[in-house]
């Protein structure tokens, strides 16, 4: 028997979060960046995928920060 490894075995960064931004764009949806991604203990930027400490405020790679 040879075991099947499914996609979301493989990483926790994969582009998956892009692909669905661009599914539901295409579907006529406006994605509002409103708020962090999380990962595990970490900060994820929506816009560019930097990963930041959870104490982050904005984020140091492309200046985005979350709306409020
Ligand atoms: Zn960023």
């Amino acid at each position: 028997m040879v075991c099947i490894d499914t996609p979301m075995a493989t990483s926790p960064t994969d582009d998956g979060d892009e692909l669905l931004d661009q599914f539901l764009s295409n579907r006529g949806h406006t994605v509002e960046r409103v708020g962090w991604e999380q990962e595990y203990n970490k900060k994820q930027c929506p816009d560019c995928g930097g990963l930041h400490d959870t104490a982050a405020t904005t984020c140091s790679v492309c200046g985005w920060e979350p709306a409020r």
